[in-house]
């Protein structure tokens, strides 16, 4: 089966070469793509294309080759500099030249992801689970961000074999087996036969003279890979975004996928995402906000006021009550339609119109600390006129035993 995918790769790689596409296009980027950018569309194609993936399709495997052979040719500055002065011409009228690229297409994806270059049968390296957090403004609007993550990648110098010059060796003393027998002598004539790992090549079966200058022949290096990250409108707390065969890498295994889960971040006191500095923040659960408003005794008695709320995209939510118009303390206000925007699993912006969940607004009444003359008198004669007109007795009305029932007892 392999021979023969072989084969087939070697019948499509002229034809492509002869009516190939325009480098960039093929990798989707522009002109003047950074050397990340390259590899960052490298990685995403070539993993989207990959035969192992898309069993039967001739025209992903085409895609496959198609990128591969982008990449080779943009990654390497002296060649991109050719292609970019004279375009495929160029690079073949070079190539024929002298020194022959071109890896096997497989090489070139196991450089990223390990493995052979190939998916299915090979092992798997594990999965790996991070914490990105990012603050409710962007939940709310939604953004496209970045974030970085330490990782083991191949190394890019020996190209994962840990060499120097390239040559690997079958290990001499245990004949590439990676496993020596030893034997016990237990008693004259009586011996046990001990399996062991070779200690000249750990296990490998390989030994390399020249070890590779940059990973000291480990094959692999640790590095900061940043990665785009696109919060979706309305995403939940704790959400999960799969990045595909992002986890360490290896020449040993196809790499794990590395799972990102996004949480909510902390509001901070004094920072951008602070809301207003007396400590009132949007808090969020589900596709609710909520949000305390401190009112004075004399707001939430007497009414006649108004707030400017200023939401989590900028855009205002006025709140009111007109003159005489009660607020008991503790009341919550639901806001239709000024909550979060509800969201409908992955992929699916654009699918829905936006809808959006409430707003609870919560009203809380601070007590001056002194009241002058007028206000008490003011609040006095108010607090009659509205006992007598409910008939609130205090006693009863606040669970105190009434001084009448004394007596009885
Ligand atoms: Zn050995
Ligand atoms: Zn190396």
């Amino acid at each position: 089966m392999r021979l023969l995918l072989g084969l087939l790769l070697s019948l499509l790689l002229p034809l492509i070469a002869l009516c190939a596409e325009d480098y960039y296009k093929v990798l989707g980027i522009s002109k003047s793509a950074s050397d990340r950018e390259i590899k960052k569309a490298y990685k995403a194609k070539s993993l989207q294309y990959h035969p192992d993936k898309n069993p039967g399709d001739e025209s992903a495997n085409t895609k496959f080759l198609e990128v591969t052979e982008a990449y080779e040719i943009l990654h390497d500055k002296e060649l991109r500099g050719i292609y970019d002065r004279g375009g495929h011409t160029a690079v073949e009228r070079h190539k024929q030249g002298g020194q022959q690229h071109g890896h096997n297409p497989f090489d070139v994806f196991s450089q990223f992801f390990g493995g052979g270059g190939r998916f299915g049968g090979e092992r798997r390296g594990p999965n790996v689970e991070i914490k990105v957090a990012v603050p409710l403004r962007d939940f709310y609007n939604g953004r496209d961000t970045q974030f970085t993550v330490e990782k083991q990648a191949i190394c890019e110098k020996c190209e994962g074999t840990g060499s120097a010059d390239g040559q690997v060796d079958t290990c001499s003393t245990c004949g590439g087996r990676g496993i020596r027998i030893q034997k016990h002598q237990l008693a004259p004539g009586i011996y046990q036969q001990v399996q062991m790992q070779c200690d000249v090549c750990h296990g490998r079966g390989k030994t390399i003279k020249h070890p590779c200058p940059v990973c000291g022949g480990r094959k692999v290096v640790r590095e900061q890979e940043t990665h785009d990250l696109h919060v979706e409108r309305g995403m939940p707390h704790g959400v999960r975004i799969t990045y595909e065969n992002e986890a360490d890498a290896s020449p040993d295994w196809v790499a794990g996928d590395m799972l990102v889960y996004l949480v909510e971040q902390e509001p901070q006191l004094g920072k951008e995402d602070d809301e207003r500095t007396d400590g009132t923040f949007f808090r969020r659960r589900g596709k609710d906000l909520f949000w305390r408003e401190v009112l004075s005794l004399r707001e939430a008695w007497m009414g006649d006021w108004t707030r400017n709320i200023t939401h989590l995209d900028g855009h205002v939510v006025q709140l009111s009550r007109k003159k005489g118009e009660v607020i008991q303390p503790g009341t919550v206000e639901i806001v239709q339609g000024e909550g979060m925007p509800i969201w409908h699993g992955e992929h699916s912006e654009g699918a829905y119109d936006m809808e959006f969940g409430s707003l609870h607004v919560e009203y809380v009444v601070v007590l001056p600390d002194q009241m002058d003359k007028s206000m008490e008198k003011e609040f006095w004669g108010l607090w009659e006129k509205w006992r007598k007109k409910k008939g609130v007795d205090l006693h009863k009305d606040s669970g105190r035993p009434d001084p009448k029932d004394h007596d009885e007892l």
